[in-house]
């Protein structure tokens, strides 16, 4: 076979991409990984939580072998006003023990880690490669362009896995292009706290660790979210915001990164704090509306490139979906050249089986979420409603305590009419519960 020839082509060295190409080389198959970055990693960034059962089933123990900071025993919401927080605080004995539910990692080491399991297993990984394009006989994919010499690469299924505005699948015609409203950007800083700094703020002890996702009027009126995890000795901090509230609002996310950082809710836990590292990245977050054709003759997509995230309010869950995604795209070319046929009715296959597992699933359960969350509400009035509530009725300060329900009636027609909120918990419910 020409050295330019694979069975399978695998672009993007990101969760769905390594796990194709690990589960690919396993079965004795000619697979090339080719990544953009210098090492697997080192162009990709995320809050901070791999929620890790999917990745149990192809590693078994994986967090026995993979470099996590923490696990996850503890997850937080948090709705924030202008000066104060009412927050969630989940605790679980069952997410501190084998399988466990979430790690939080780092990209840089995980990705590099996860791609080195697939080279071991046999793929051949290209750094510094960036695929251009797409090769074509008829309607068949039959390789792609790769930005190096001699870049003419073919093979019998191409897997685009190459993130979140994925040139291949647009080359390959499967998707359109894209509108603002689709995507939120997302920022992130690594802040490393003073030794014992984390365990003694956040009452973390051994290799506990914890995830605090936060709801509310960003700065600068921006619609999103912010978070925090907690990796070994420091914190992962970063806020999300959509970006058609970034363009209506002619607001930086900057700003917004800054304020959050400055609310008298996180502020305490940064103290004394030194900056390490800042990245951003885009979200693909318009759920089903934006998940393009799965598949054509010799090609699948999958992971961010095909949009499959669930983000729904209380949910930012990718690298498990990519993952999942991963693994049907290898099932699926496995079963092709098993059958010897590589045409679109085989590449059909991989639709079928991200319907019956929860990628698809879970995408088209939360498909309400998507619009309950451009709701501004959300962003403007529920979290400082709820917060403004609390306050009133916590504080001492003579006058005695008014009755729960005359308050909200009153501090209610301040922001809006009680059937305005029947009407918004209604979508709520849709959306979320039933
Ligand atoms: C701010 C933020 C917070 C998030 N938080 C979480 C979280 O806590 N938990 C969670 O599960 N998910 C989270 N996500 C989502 C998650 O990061 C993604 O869903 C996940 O990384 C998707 O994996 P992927 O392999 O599809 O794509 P990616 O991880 O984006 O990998 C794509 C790879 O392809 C490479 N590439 C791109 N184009 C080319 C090309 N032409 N040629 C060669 N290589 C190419 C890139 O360099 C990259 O390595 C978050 C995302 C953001 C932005």
């Amino acid at each position: 076979m020409n050295s330019n020839n694979f069975d399978v082509i695998v672009v993007g060295a990101g969760p769905a991409g390594i796990t194709a190409a690990l589960l690919l080389a396993r079965k004795g198959l000619k697979v090339t990984l080719l990544e953009r970055g210098e090492f697997p990693g080192s162009k990709n960034m995320f809050g901070g939580a791999v929620f890790g059962r999917v990745l149990h089933d192809i590693i078994p123990e994986y967090w026995t072998k993979a470099p996590f900071e923490r696990f996850i025993s503890r997850k937080m919401i948090t709705m924030l006003a202008e000066d104060s927080a009412v927050s969630l605080d989940f605790h679980s004995a069952a997410f501190k023990k084998p399988p466990y539910n979430g790690f939080v990692v780092q990209r840089t080491s995980f990705d590099r880690w996860y791609a080195q399991e697939a080279v071991k297993a046999g793929a051949v990984l290209l750094t510094q490669t960036v695929a251009d394009d797409i090769i074509r006989e008829g309607s068949q994919v039959v390789g792609v362009m790769a930005r190096r010499p001699q870049g003419e690469l073919r093979a019998k299924v191409v897997i685009a896995a190459d993130g979140a505005v994925s040139l291949l699948a647009k080359k390959a015609g499967l998707r359109r292009e894209f509108t603002p409203n689709q995507f939120s950007l997302g920022v992130k800083e690594v802040v490393q706290l003073p030794a014992g700094a984390l365990e003694e703020r956040l009452g973390l002890t051994g290799d506990e660790g914890m995830s605090n996702e936060f709801l509310g009027r960003m700065g600068g009126g921006l619609h999103g979210g912010a978070f925090i995890y907690t990796n070994r000795d420091c914190l992962s901090l970063g806020v999300v915001a959509q970006a058609h509230s970034l363009k209506a609002r002619k607001a930086t996310i900057y700003d917004a990164l800054d304020q959050f950082k400055r609310h008298p809710a996180v502020a305490p836990l940064l103290e004394g704090g030194r900056f390490l590292e800042y990245s951003a990245h885009l979200i693909p977050e318009a759920g089903i509306n934006m998940v393009p054709q799965l598949f054509t003759g010799g090609m699948m997509v999958a992971g961010d490139a095909a949009g499959l995230v669930l983000a729904g309010g209380v949910f930012l869950e990718g690298v498990n979906f990519a993952i999942a995604a991963g693994k049907a795209a290898a099932e699926t070319a496995i079963q092709a050249f098993e059958k010897g046929s590589f045409d679109q009715a085989a590449m059909a296959e991989y639709e079928v089986r991200l319907k019956e597992s929860f990628v698809l699933q879970d995408i088209d359960r939360f498909k309400t979420a998507i619009p309950m969350l451009l709701n501004e509400r959300l962003y403007e009035v529920y979290p400082s409603f709820v917060c403004r509530t609390l306050e009133n009725w916590f504080m001492v300060d003579g006058t005695g305590h008014p009755k729960l329900a005359g308050m909200v009636k009153r501090l209610l027609g301040e922001d809006m009419g009680l059937w305005q909120m029947t009407k918004d918990g209604y979508q709520f419910g849709r959306a979320m519960l039933w």
